[in-house]
């Protein structure tokens, strides 16, 4: 029987581990053990449910788009739970001099579907208004200068609309989502849409209203279940042997032999054929040293912290109508990176008559809270959304997480050194990377991939060459 260890629970481990069960129930001769460091299941996927509250500490949603992870939600059951974002009042305000003022309607990231809806907007200055409009105008320039290697998003943002744009929502979008710096981030590795458009037309602009134009109306920009993103952990944990889990088992260390890999937790060494290694990156790379230098070379990358504190208020709130607002980092005013209006996003996630917000920390400002205490965050976080919107109630319900070097950065060059990665590590090591550092944060990525490196793994001879 070919004996598999899973290093790491969080979405990436836990789907790999299920994937495993099914394998092994169809009748594939294998076992696995998932190793995890903390108490539960789950790592950055965490919703909590109370007084009528659903919660979400990590991801309350993920891109419909991506069919991924509504596929695995269908399989274990959950289609009935599944739910759009309220897309009809979507709306993402910017903050601007202390303001909050909306981004134009039709807005894809940074490309305005409809450049005359700026002309209804004042979060653009006429300078930034001309550039969207001249990006239209430079469609042959702009696809001939296309460069032919990786490159910054800002680099990228910045030759198609300037400055102003890039600061005031390519900045905010982005560093929330890849823990990033823009001068850094690889636009290949995180925009990797708008890279193919530009090659195309040259304009994102008419690439984008020629694809609106081309395709079917788009379904709703976010999908999400009703009681929350942990329900697709705990289908997944519920279906696996209950030996395969050994929670609060932390692995210090990986070794390669020539039957396969030793891994060592304080409890003891044991000999696995296989190992999925789907901690976050930086642990991986640690746990992969030793015994590959290279690859742990190729694996060093920048994470970010992120912090959220998230308020449930019984009395009746107004808040602007919408999913919430950002705000450009280094943009003085507020400490806070973005904030959710959780129950105007989804419907269900507050009792009738309350609200939930959550506001998020990011960047240099998540890293000094980390040993902030809980009663702290809340109430930095609680004086910088009332700064914003005004005096708010007392919560009945305040819930704070940390969640420490989070969020890898892409940074420029990042897919060609995964591709390398790749090849070092490739299966005849019977070694599988997983997990947000490698090809994808979100969830419908790291679904799609931890089930495919379960069905190679199965496949795969036993024999370390
Ligand atoms: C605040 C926030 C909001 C987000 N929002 C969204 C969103 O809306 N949509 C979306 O798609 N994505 C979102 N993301 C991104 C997404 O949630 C993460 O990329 C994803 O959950 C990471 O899953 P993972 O399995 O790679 O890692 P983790 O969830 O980090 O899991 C890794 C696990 O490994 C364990 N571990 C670590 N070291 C060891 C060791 N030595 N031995 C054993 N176990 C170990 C950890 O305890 C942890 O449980 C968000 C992220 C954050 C931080």
């Amino acid at each position: 029987m070919k004996r598999i260890a899973i290093i790491g629970g969080g979405i990436a481990g836990v789907t790999a581990a299920w994937q495993l069960s099914r394998l092994a129930a169809e009748g594939a001769d294998l076992e696995a053990t998932l190793f995890e460091a903390s108490p539960r299941l789950g790592g950055i996927v965490e919703t909590v449910r109370e007084a009528g509250f659903i919660v979400e500490c990590g991801p309350d949603a993920w891109v419909t788009e991506k069919p991924w992870a509504r596929e695995l939600a269908e399989e274990l059951g959950l289609g009935d739970e599944i739910i759009p974002s309220n897309d009809s009042t979507r709306k993402t305000y910017i903050m601007q001099h202390g303001k909050l003022v909306a981004m134009p309607d039709g807005m894809r990231m940074m490309v305005p579907a409809d450049v005359d809806a700026l002309d209804r907007s004042n979060l653009f200055s006429e300078v930034a208004k001309s550039a969207f409009r001249a990006e239209t105008t430079m469609a042959v320039e702009l696809k001939a200068v296309a460069p032919e290697h990786d490159e910054s998003v800002a680099s990228f943002v910045q030759r198609h609309f300037g400055t102003e744009v890039l600061d005031k929502i390519g900045a905010p979008l982005l560093s929330g989502v890849f823990g990033g710096d823009v001068t850094r981030l690889s636009v290949r590795a995180v925009m990797a849409p708008f890279v193919a458009m530009e090659r195309a037309h040259g304009s994102l602009i008419l690439a984008l209203q020629q694809r609106l134009r081309e395709s079917a109306p788009q379904p709703q920009i976010f999908t999400t279940l009703k009681s929350g993103t942990s329900s697709l952990i705990e289908k997944m944990v519920a279906q696996l042997p209950c030996n395969w889990v050994k929670l609060e088992n932390t692995v210090r260390a990986i070794k390669k032999s020539s039957t396969g890999w030793q891994i060592e937790t304080a409890s003891g060494s044991n000999r696995f054929d296989a190992l999925l290694l789907a901690t976050p990156v930086d642990v991986a790379r640690n746990l992969l040293r030793p015994t590959d230098p290279t690859a742990a070379d190729l694996m060093q990358m920048e994470t970010s912290s992120a912090v959220i504190a998230a308020f449930g208020f019984q009395a009746p709130l107004e808040l602007p109508a919408g999913f919430g607002f950002l705000v450009p980092p280094g943009s003085s005013g507020s400490r806070l990176l973005a904030a959710t209006f959780a129950d105007q996003k989804f419907d269900g996630r507050a009792p009738a008559g309350s609200r939930l917000i959550r506001a998020f920390f990011g960047g240099a400002t998540a890293d000094s809270l980390l040993n902030t205490s809980d009663e702290d965050i809340a109430s930095l976080a609680m004086e910088e959304l009332q700064q914003i919107l005004g005096p708010l109630p007392d919560p009945v319900l305040t819930v704070v997480r940390r969640w420490p070097r989070a969020l890898p950065q892409y940074a420029v060059g990042h897919l060609e050194r995964m591709a390398e990665l790749h090849q070092r590590v490739r299966s005849d090591q019977n070694l599988w990377l997983l997990g947000n550092g490698y090809r994808g944060v979100g969830l419908p990525d790291l679904i799609r991939e931890a089930r495919s490196a379960a069905r190679e793994v199965a496949a795969h001879p036993a024999t370390v060459r």
